[in-house]
């Protein structure tokens, strides 16, 4: 869900990604198995997504789409029992209320091209900040701040009601998790609820790909084509203040092992710049240790995978902090000289700043690396070495074709 909102697909679109996911995922013979493991899985997320306020806004919105969607395929009556179950303050039309307004809503209808209202039609009276986006999309109409809703509008009031029950819910589900759940469960649960939020199910970046092969030398020239703008502003700002936080080594270091730089290359890089701020000799002490940990040659041994766009978008940068997402985490004033340093004309930069107003981060971040290759980019940006593997593809193929 989330990757197709951030791709900017339309309702329909979305919709009929549901219906997709849902095929690939959620087969079972037995019905009661696939309720079970819906349910399960809602619940398991609402733990994972209380915690921050953030993390609220995340699955609220993803929740929320996916509720529209499933509303909207299920049946009439079913819809009507669902709307019962919500225990809905909302009465249907009277007949006598219905002729009354029957001019009006026969207007509104045949301007959205929707069937005209008979006796017979369900209409809801709804005060009108129920229905924000019917009232947006002007689909309804209004007399004295109510908000005349046809049964098949009906989505939208009852979303409005879904988010706030989850809304509240994951504020209470909170509560319980910091005051009692966190600490009991700090041996089995807490480590998986701690971990979800920010693991990435996509492609394994971990090891270097076919188009990903870097040494020292070329560093330079391939962080100026081909970084993404979260990997290249960390890597001015090493060479610039010859260090970086910690937040910022693991993201950049992390990255530069995922695009191929090897163990040794790695440690004379970083030595390089360190060295001009702290000395080689604390560098050695201090911080070399942590490069060789995130290659796996260190404590638990663990092959440490590149961060996603996912979780670099939900990290937290704190002052004098130069990791996270620049879409994201950079005033406009910033942002725009950052993407004008890349090239980027400064009417793309308006589309893209459209995009972080809606907080599609990464769509800002494609639409970037569409407007520096000068192609499209139909896959959409999830991880910052996708963004560099695709980048050094379509520049490799040019100089290929260029010989
Ligand atoms: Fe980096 Fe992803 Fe943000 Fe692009 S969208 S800048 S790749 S974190």
């Amino acid at each position: 869900m989330s990757d197709g909102l951030s791709r900017g697909k339309k309702p329909d679109e979305i919709g009929a990604l549901v219906t997709e996911l849902w095929k690939e995922h959620m087969q079972h013979p037995n019905p009661s198995d696939v309720m079970n493991k819906d349910i399960i899985s809602h619940f398991v997320l609402r733990l994972v997504y209380c915690r921050t306020e953030d993390l609220r806004k995340w699955f609220l919105s993803m929740e929320t789409t996916l509720f529209r969607h499933r509303f909207r395929l299920e049946s009439l009556e079913v819809q009507r029992m669902l709307m019962s179950e919500f225990k809905l303050p909302f009465k249907a039309l009277s007949n006598s209320e219905f002729e009354a307004v029957k001019e009006k809503l026969g207007q509104v209808a045949r301007s959205i091209n929707q069937p005209l209202p008979t006796v017979d039609s369900t209409i809801f009276k709804v005060p009108f900040e129920e229905v924000p986006e019917l009232v947006a999309g002007r689909r309804v109409y209004m007399l004295k701040g109510d908000a005349y809703v046809a049964m098949n509008q009906v989505a939208s009031l009852v979303v409005t009601q879904f988010r706030s029950h989850l809304s509240k819910a994951l504020v209470l589900t909170n509560r319980k998790w910091t005051s009692m759940i966190q600490e009991q469960e700090k041996d089995r649960l807490t480590p998986i609820v701690e971990a979800l939020s920010s693991s990435y199910l996509g492609p394994d970046y971990s090891q270097p790909k076919e188009y990903a092969e870097i040494s020292i030398k070329d560093i330079d020239r391939v962080a100026n084509s081909s970084f993404p703008l979260c990997m290249r502003h960390l890597f001015d700002k090493l060479r610039e203040e010859h260090h970086l936080k910690h937040g910022g080594r693991m993201q950049l270091g992390l990255f530069l092992k995922g695009v191929g730089l090897k163990l040794d290359d790695a440690l004379a890089f970083w030595r390089v710049e360190f060295s001009k701020k702290v000395g080689t000799e604390k560098f050695d002490k201090e911080y070399s240790y942590n490069i060789r940990h995130n290659y796996g040659k260190e404590g638990k041994r663990t092959d440490y995978t590149p961060y996603s766009c996912q979780r670099i978008i939900t990290s937290t940068p704190g002052v004098g902090d130069h990791h996270g997402c620049p879409y994201r985490h950079f005033s406009e004033e910033n942002l725009r000289a950052a993407l004008s340093k890349m090239g980027v004309s400064s009417r793309t930069a308006d589309d893209v700043m459209d995009k972080v107003r809606h907080r599609h981060y990464q769509l800002a971040c494609t639409l970037t690396f569409e407007a520096i290759h000068s192609c499209s980019c139909d896959a959409g940006i999830n991880h910052p070495n996708q963004y560099f593997t695709e980048s050094q593809k379509i520049l490799q193929q040019r100089s290929q074709a260029a010989e």
